[in-house]
Formats: C-alpha cells, structure tokens, sequence
C-alpha cells in the first residue's frame, strides 16, 4: 500500500512525500482509511509506530474545507506531556505546510497572554496538555463548543499522571457530536471505562511495535537450570546481576521487569544491598514519589529502573539500552510493550529474558506472538563453579567491565555475617556507594565449611511490608545475602566466634533503629 491510496488531500501527500515518507505504517494504513470516513478510532499503538501521523494527516486532511471562527477552535489534540504536545505540533506543521491552518500550543511555560491572543483570531488545531486546557478554559477566553475532532494520544500517560479527570471533564466539554481519534499504548480498565462512555462505535486498530524497530533489538533468553523451589529466586536474582555485570559501558540504562509488585520490591532492595544504582516503581506508591523516582531516572541519576507492568505503562523514557526481563511475562504481549521500551528512535538496544524451566511454556507463546525465536544464553561462570581462588577485592572498575564474579565468591558474599553488616551499611550510604565497593571481601579464605553451604531456614525479623499494603515480610529473607543459612556460634571457630557475635550485635542495633526502606524515604523525601 502506498500513502497515495490512503484518500489523502493532495497539498497532505505532497508534504507526506515531501518528507521522505512513501509507505504509510501498519496503524497509518488501518486508520487513515477510517479517520477519513468520519469514523472514530481507538488506536492501539505506542510511539515509534507511526501513530501520529495516523491522526495528523487525516485530521489536515478533513479541516483543509472550513473556516475557524474566534475563541472557538475547531479541533483538539491532548497530549500528555509538553514535549509531546510539541513534537505534535512539529507534525502539524510538516505535514500542513501546504495548507493554511491556525494551530495554538497550549502548554506550561508559555504565557497565557501569548497564547490567549492566537486563540482569540480562532485555530484550527489547539494542541493542548490537559492540565493547561483546563485552566485556559476556566479563564474564560475558549469555548470547546465548536470541536469537529477530538485527538486523545498517550492515553494510559495521562492516566499515570494523573489526568484522567481532566480527560473526562474536557470530554463532557466538547460537543457529543465530535469525531473522536483515542490512542493508547496499552489498556488498562480506566481507559477502556473512558473509551465506553466517550467513544462512539470506535474501529479498533492494534498495531504492535514497528518491526523495523523491533529488529534492532537484540533479544536473548537466559534458561536457567532447575532449582529447589525456594533457591529459585536467590538463582535468578544472581543471574540478573551476572547479566547486568557483563553489559558494561553499552548498559548505559535500564528497565527490569517483573511480574509481581512484591518482586519489584524485593529485587530493588536486594541489587541495593548488592551496590547496584537503581530505583523502584510499582503500582501501590504514590503518584507523586513515582514522578520522583521517575525523574531519577531520566536525568540518569537512576541507573536501573525495577518495575512491574503496570507502573511502567507509558512510561515517558526517551531511550534505555537495555530491558530485563526478571519474569517471563504472564502475557505474551506484555513481552513487545516491555522491549519496546529500548531499541527507539533507531538505537541499538538490548532485551534479556530470565527463564526458569517452568516457564519455558510462556516463552514459548512469547516467540509465537513475536514469530521469532528468541536466542538462548549460557550463563557461564553463574553456574558452573570456579575452580578455587583466595578472594580478591571486589572494585567498581571490575563491574564496569562486565567482570563476574565466581560461585564461590557470590556463596563466601553470602554466608559471611560481618560481609552483610557491611552490605547494610552500603546501601543505607548509597551517596558513597564507589568508594564502598572498593572495600575487600572479608570472607572465610579458600575453605567454606560445608555448615555454610546446609539450607537452614532464617528465623528472621518480621515486619510490615510498605510496599505491600498488610503483608509481613520477613526482613532477613530479603536480600539475598540474608538467606545465607543460620550459623550457630557453637559451630565457629573462636575467631570466628567473635566475628559472629559483633555482628549479631550490629544488626539488631540496626533493626531497633528501625532498617531504611528506600521506598519510605523517597515518600518522605
Ligand atoms: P510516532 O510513532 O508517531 O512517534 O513516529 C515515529 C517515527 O516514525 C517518527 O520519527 C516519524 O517521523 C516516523 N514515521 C512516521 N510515519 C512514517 C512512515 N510512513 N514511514 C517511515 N517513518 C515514519
């Protein structure tokens, strides 16, 4: 199919063509057609498939006939961000070059009295955030009276952010009669309530990622060996970090999926404890502490972003190298939203999956829904023991390289109590975590006594879980260094003994000072 079939105003194809483009994309194809008719669209589609487009040039294309009258402007875009709505605009005005339409940006940071003139001699194309839409029409200087088309884009990033009552009250404010073009990257049920009650025998059109961009993505999958059920995760959380370690320099930032909110918490306090630099974010916090940890993360102060589904839905990330998957996705397509978080704008990215082998059924509907195999991965080094060495100081350079870090290592890190002590330390000191790893490993030498290596289950301190509503978590369990197997001081050697006991001392103090919760201080902050 080529754009000139698409039933497009010839002053819009010249410009399409103009700028380089001849094919339209999946969702332009599908919803152009309809746009044209009249129809309203709901567009199931994230950026970088051509979307906007897909709204542009019909919208150019069906107000090229009539004229704007004042203050009444006659078609709306809401966009969720700033430089969304402008980059929008830029569309509007590569596309409509050939034609004469009035556009007003209505977004923060632009005065008022600037903005209240052009509306005044009536736009045809008011793009606008939702927020600053309201605001402009409680000043009484616009009338939404007169809108034919109604563009709604990145509806679940409005929802994230918080303006879905805004959305619904500029609904109600433009006439019944309006054309309406939704576009979401995903649905959760508050946008299927708002697409119900707004939309009007919408044609639904689900395009997945361009596979152009998809095809710059390198994607991997990490099998894993069995593991007893309650190693399972201790397994799978050293073979992310054996991953990430071995990315070096072309990590630059990531998103590491997982399934469950619970894990999302767990995982981030465990790779804090371990020295990584990373945030959280999941579903239950605030929208407020979520906007913080999210600006972390893109002003790069937050290397790595733990997250689940949800909380990650429109995530306004211009571009990360690397997706870790923690869990196979439950649902397939769950799969193409996440690693559609990298490879963007033409970069290069990076997605690897974590398997177990039960879950190899759901990688399996993953490569049938992607039509592709997704490479397998040895892990090397993870599980296959080294051959024993004394333990060397562990450095950041070390990390930076992709270096990994031996069984024996990761089991010596693991067991000694005096390591740990030092390991709650450091990620209660992230501001110093540098100079923290450079520390060496105090470990038990070459021999680890077998008494280290006995699963025995951890007592452990129990408390509420902040990031899990009433669960009780157990502390100790937490990190993985925690579920390093009780030791009896009668099993030490008088060293060791001493260590033991000091140790012991320390954490409780610790534990009456009450242990930090990252999310808690990001709320208090
Ligand atoms: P969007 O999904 O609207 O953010 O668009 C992503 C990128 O695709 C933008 O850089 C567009 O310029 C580009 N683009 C839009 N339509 C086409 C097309 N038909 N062929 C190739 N690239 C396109």
């Amino acid at each position: 199919m080529k754009f000139d079939e698409l039933g497009l105003d010839p002053k819009v194809l010249s410009a399409v063509l103009e700028a380089g483009y001849e094919t339209p994309t999946p969702i332009q194809a599908e919803a152009i057609p309809h746009a044209l008719q009249g129809r309203d669209v709901l567009g199931i589609a994230q950026t970088g498939t051509g979307k906007t487009a897909s709204f542009t040039l019909p919208m150019i294309t069906l107000l090229a006939k009539g004229r704007a009258r004042a203050r009444m402007p006659r078609s709306l875009i809401l966009a969720p961000t700033r430089e969304l709505a402008a980059q929008v605009a830029e569309n509007f005005e590569t596309y409509g070059k050939n034609l004469r339409l009035s556009m007003a940006l209505l977004i923060g940071g632009v005065s008022f009295a600037d903005q209240e003139r052009i509306i005044d001699r009536g736009v045809d194309v008011l793009i606008a955030t939702p927020g600053r839409l309201i605001d402009h029409f409680e000043r009484g200087k616009l009338m939404l009276t007169g809108i034919e088309i109604m563009v709604v884009d990145e509806a679940d990033r409005m929802l994230d952010m918080g303006f879905i009552e805004d959305l619904e009250r500029i609904f109600k404010l433009t006439p019944f009669t309006r054309q309406t073009l939704f576009f979401s990257a995903t649905m959760p049920p508050e946008i299927t309530r708002l697409t119900e009650e707004f939309l009007s025998n919408p044609v639904r059109v689900e395009v997945a990622r361009a596979s152009s961009t998809a095809d710059i993505v390198t994607q991997k999958a990490c099998v894993l060996p069995g593991a007893v059920r309650d190693r399972a995760d201790r397994e799978k959380r050293a073979a992310l970090r054996h991953i990430i370690d071995e990315q070096g320099e072309t990590l630059t930032n990531g998103i590491i999926f997982c399934n469950r909110k619970r894990d999302v918490s767990t995982l981030f306090k465990s790779l804090t404890s371990h020295g990584y630099n990373c945030g959280a974010l999941h579903g239950d916090l605030e929208q407020r502490v979520r906007m913080q940890v999210l600006d972390g993360f893109r002003k790069g102060q937050v290397k790595l972003l733990v997250a689940s589904d949800v909380a990650a839905r429109g995530l306004d990330i211009p571009s990360v190298s690397h997706v870790f998957n923690y869990d196979v996705p439950i649902n397939a397509e769950d799969y193409v939203h996440r690693i559609g978080r990298t490879g963007r704008a033409g970069r290069e990215g990076a997605a690897f999956t974590i398997v177990k082998p039960s879950d190899l059924k759901a990688l399996a509907k993953v490569e049938e829904l992607i039509k592709k195999e997704i490479p397998r991965v040895e892990l090397e080094g993870l599980t296959n023991a080294e051959p024993p060495a004394a333990p060397e100081p562990r450095s950041s350079s070390r990390r930076a390289e992709g270096g990994k870090r031996s069984e024996r290592e990761e089991k010596t890190r693991d067991a000694d109590p005096q390591e740990e002590r030092g390991r709650r330390r450091r990620s209660r000191r992230r501001d110093a975590p540098e100079r923290e790893r450079d520390e060496p490993v105090i470990g038990m030498g070459d021999h680890i006594p077998a008494f280290l290596l006995r699963e025995v289950p951890l007592p452990g301190r129990k408390k509420r879980d902040p990031a899990d509503g009433d669960k009780v978590i157990d502390e100790e369990k937490i990190a993985d260094e925690a579920e390093a197997p009780e030791i009896t001081t009668d099993d030490l050697t008088p060293d060791a003994k001493e260590r033991r006991e000091g140790a012991t001392v320390d954490i409780s103090a610790e534990a009456e000072a009450g242990a930090p919760d990252p999310t808690e201080s990001a709320d208090a902050a």
